[in-house]
């Protein structure tokens, strides 16, 4: 039996985050997974570290407060992969928001953020617009704003963050099947493909795996995880030369995101409430579909992608956070839900955006610190 302070199952973006923390807290921390270190929802995000400039109209003003406050975090901490960048709002006739509510809305984003570096957001030359985003149609285009976020490499992310805690004498096992857990008030001992472990705190880091893993060690918990899956679509080559945040018509959002290092642009993404186990999960021609026909609507005819274009598809599931028994309470904010048993502590993390790790694994080091 190899005996830690802290055991951390799944080493997604939070995971990691969580386990460097606790490491550089000078706790000895093992570090789990079943794949590999950012091989679950951390590889198939939009690749964005960013205020969530929509959430303004939900009011979640936490959060975006939080992911802004991250956002100048991550940019100056890894310069080399989280950059800002501009993002690019073409107003159209049928856009559903008029062009003064996304100036208002723009306006507090830069409030906000308050980081000089940054940039503000301001009105484009919609001339030059047209010229440079010649593959868009500029029938009926109103007007053209942008604003700046910043872009990353989730996995690399992840990896960088997951290194920086092997450095700090964390240890990273991957490819590890958890076959039981048991807890009761000595601690945690796990029995796995890679030996048996004990701690006396067990972070449960899993994502959307959350569920499915605590019914299978039959760990309790408060909160419950909504499974909402969204899809990209990759396509070879630049359609544009910026990001671009896109509205459809219903009053949803996507991006267009080109990646010049792949000479490739990914568009997404999609929302789909998903009752599948994880191993089930894939993605749905009708949502391949919806993302080809609202990027078409602002694509001159010569242009225009096809089926046969995507080079390739990968989707990945929001753990949204639900309280068990209510279907409507879902947020994009996350909760930590401690369980003690004497002084053994049991932690799930449910819910999370890339964006917003450092300050989730600044609270979870809270948490456990009353009792670390
Ligand atoms: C389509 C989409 C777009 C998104 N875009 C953005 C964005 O642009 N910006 C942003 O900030 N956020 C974005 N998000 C949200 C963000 O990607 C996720 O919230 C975040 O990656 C979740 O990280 P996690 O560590 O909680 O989960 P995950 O990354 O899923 O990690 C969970 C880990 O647990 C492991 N695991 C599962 N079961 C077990 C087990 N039994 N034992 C051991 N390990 C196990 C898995 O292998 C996995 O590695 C997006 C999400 C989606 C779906």
């Amino acid at each position: 039996m190899q005996n830690y302070d802290v055991i951390v199952l799944g080493a997604g973006i939070n995971g990691c985050g969580v386990a460097e923390n606790l490491a550089r807290a000078g706790k000895q921390v093992l570090l789990l997974d079943k794949g590999g270190v950012g091989r679950g929802t951390s590889s198939k995000s939009s690749r964005l570290i960013h205020g969530g400039l929509r959430y303004l109209e939900t009011g979640q003003i936490h959060l975006v407060h939080e992911s802004l406050h991250d956002r100048q975090r991550l940019v100056q901490l890894y310069p080399d992969l989280v950059a800002y960048k501009r993002f690019f709002l073409p107003i159209y006739k049928s856009s559903p928001r008029p062009g003064w509510m996304i100036r208002i809305g723009l306006w507090m984003y830069d409030l906000m953020s308050g980081s000089r570096s940054a940039g503000k957001s301001r009105t484009e030359d919609v001339e030059q617009f047209k010229a440079r985003f010649s593959a868009f149609t500029s029938e009926n285009l109103r007007s053209v704003l942008s604003y700046v976020d910043a872009k990353t490499h989730d996995q690399e992310l992840c990896r960088r963050v997951a290194d920086e805690f092997q450095q700090l004498g964390g240890t990273v096992i991957v490819h590890c099947d958890v076959e039981s857990v048991v807890w009761d008030e000595s601690g945690f001992q796990l029995s796995s493909s890679a030996g048996e472990f004990s701690a006396p705190i067990l972070v449960n880091a899993t994502g959307p795996w959350l569920d499915e893993v605590n019914e299978k060690y039959g760990l309790p918990a408060v909160y419950g995880i909504r499974k909402v899956s969204g899809i990209h679509l990759i396509f070879d080559g630049l359609v544009v030369p910026e990001l671009m945040f896109m509205q459809t018509r219903e009053k949803r959002i996507f991006f267009i995101i080109p990646e010049p290092e792949n000479n490739q642009t990914l568009i997404g993404t999609t929302e789909r409430e998903e009752d599948c186990l994880m191993g089930d999960l894939h993605a749905q021609e009708a949502d391949i579909q919806y993302l080809l026909d609202q990027v078409n609507a602002y694509l001159k005819p010569d242009h225009q992608f096809h089926r046969k274009d995507v080079r390739d598809i990968y989707i990945g599931v929001r753990p949204l956070v639900r309280k068990k028994g209510d279907l409507s309470d879902v947020s994009r904010e996350y909760k930590l839900d401690l369980h003690t048993k004497g002084k053994t502590q049991l932690l799930h993390i449910f819910g999370g955006k890339l964006t917003t790790y450092r300050s989730l694994a600044e609270k979870v080091v809270k948490v456990l610190g009353v009792r670390c």
